[in-house]
């Protein structure tokens, strides 16, 4: 493979190119250390170099020579992922995608941007013209379109607009094949949700179209409660309170709230939380309700006021819960993996048993799980997604967690496999396999990441696109 490699780099030499070995592997990893199980099988992997296009045309030629040269290619936006989608696992090379970074236009109600383009600029840029992104992953400063559109699927906003996944909110992809001779395809609606969430398997991201929503000053809140079950039972009728513009709505049971430093002054011993960001025009609405559902509001900030803190409670909800109370445990001297240290899960609650759920996980495994939800709209009803901290014995305890909480009824995203599949997927997607046939036909994007085309049969031969 070495002097493959050196071909290569050869003949890319016009291209920026990686190859001192402690940027090669900074540029392998993710955040795939969250998971003890992953630590264990990843921290060895790694990439033999990278390749930093800085145009559409310089990344053409560099999955070509790759294709040519049947080199495996990872692509990476910002590297911000959580299950090791974007670790390379049979070496290659890594295609960092974050020059690729033009936001290409914005209309009303949608926006296009290259792939490397980080979600917070595309935000900016929405916002510059009345319009603002339907959801933010809470990485929004530290992750790309591309990325988000082919490893994320929610995130602040869902509470509106739902999954990424869900009709209407991606609108097209442009994607490049694996071949000697690289083709693009356009795919628009049903066939580019297609190609979302395979962890880039299905083809290299060039530029991503997705609908936009109108902005609004958004106040940010967070409300104090109790208990956890005042908390949840708060944030649900928030969520239900249709008259209240809010985007994200999170809620937090202590003690997780005392991870979270920067807050340490507002944050109660012994009390939970809700944070959300709430319409300026509705805060009145808001703040009675609040007041009627017995809690009280111990933070808030208004982003474009004079005087502003930096800090944003949108860097405290979805994953980065999960951040703060590693960060924490750390901070204690507690390592992911230690005895005695944290993990988590991704769980989903069926609509209308969600607060009934979530007590009864409390029931079941007191402090083994501390848990946080998030709100979100499935099929027009308000439920939560789940991201509960989970007291780290080893992996057989964490399955059996996982079985027990499956028992009772709750969907688990596992957060602690690459395979697509057995993360939130869940079952196979035939999709998957014909779009890889006619994108990747060697298999050489991102191996090892979907099972159905490791494990698919001979029969599966025509391509969606043209013959391969
Ligand atoms: C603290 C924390 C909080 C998070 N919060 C959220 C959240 O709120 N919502 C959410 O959905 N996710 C969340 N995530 C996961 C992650 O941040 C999102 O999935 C993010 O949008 C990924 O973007 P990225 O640019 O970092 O992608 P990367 O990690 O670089 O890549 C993600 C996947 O996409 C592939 N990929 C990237 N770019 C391309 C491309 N151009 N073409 C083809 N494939 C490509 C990679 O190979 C990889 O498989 C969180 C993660 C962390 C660590």
């Amino acid at each position: 493979m070495s002097e493959v490699i050196e071909r290569l780099a050869a003949e890319l030499a016009d291209i920026t190119l990686v190859r001192d070995p402690a940027q090669v592997t900074r540029l392998s990893r993710d955040f795939y250390w969250f998971s003890p199980i992953l630590k264990n099988l990843l921290d060895d992997k790694r990439a033999d170099l990278a390749a930093v296009p800085a145009t559409q045309d310089e990344a053409v030629r560099v999955v070509a020579a790759c294709a040519r040269a049947g080199v495996p290619v990872t692509p990476r936006g910002l590297g911000s992922g959580n299950y090791g989608q974007a670790v390379p696992l049979a070496g290659g090379l890594v295609l960092d995608t974050s020059r690729l970074d033009r936001v290409l236009w914005v209309r009303p109600g949608a926006a296009r941007a290259e792939a490397g383009t980080r979600m917070s600029l595309l935000d900016d840029a929405a916002r510059a013209s009345g319009w603002e992104q339907r959801m933010l992953p809470s990485t929004f400063r530290g992750s790309s379109v591309g990325g988000f559109y082919c490893g994320g699927g929610v995130g602040i906003g869902s509470n509106n607009y739902g999954m990424l996944k869900d009709p209407g909110n991606i609108l097209g992809v442009k994607a490049l094949s694996m071949h000697a001779e690289p083709r693009i395809v356009e795919l628009r609606g049903r066939d580019a949700v297609d190609m979302h969430h395979a962890y880039g398997v299905n083809g290299i991201v060039l530029e991503v179209e997705l609908a936009l929503a109108p902005a609004l000053p958004w106040i940010e809140c967070m409300a104090s409660f109790a208990d956890f079950d005042a908390a949840v039972a708060f944030a649900q009728a928030l969520g239900e309170a249709d008259g209240i513009a809010k985007k994200g709505i999170s809620a937090h049971q202590w003690p997780l709230p005392r991870s979270y430093r920067p807050l340490k002054d507002v944050v109660v011993a012994g009390e939970s939380v809700v944070m959300t960001l709430v319409a300026a025009h509705n805060e009145g609405a808001f703040t009675d309700l609040v007041a009627a559902m017995g809690g009280r509001i111990t933070w808030r900030n208004d982003p474009a006021a004079a005087g502003a803190k930096r800090l944003t409670l949108r860097e405290f909800m979805w994953n980065h819960a999960t951040l703060h109370a590693i960060r924490e445990a750390e901070a204690q001297g507690v390592a992911p993996g230690m005895a005695g240290g944290i993990t988590y899960l991704q769980l989903g609650y069926p609509a209308g048993r969600n607060l009934e759920l979530v007590r009864r996980i409390h029931e079941i495994f007191g402090d083994e799980i501390v848990q946080h939800v998030e709100f979100i709209r499935v099929k027009g009803a308000m439920t939560c997604s789940g991201l509960p901290i989970v007291r780290w014995s080893d992996e057989a305890r964490l399955r059996e967690v996982m079985r027990r909480l499956e028992e009772e009824g709750v969907y688990i995203a596992d957060p602690h496999t690459w395979v697509v599949e057995d993360g939130g997927k869940k079952s196979i997607n035939p999709r998957h396999v014909e779009l890889k046939l006619a994108m990747d036909p060697a298999g050489l994007i991102n191996p090892g990441k979907l099972r159905a085309w490791d494990e698919r049969g001979v029969a599966q031969k025509k391509s969606v696109f043209w013959d391969s």
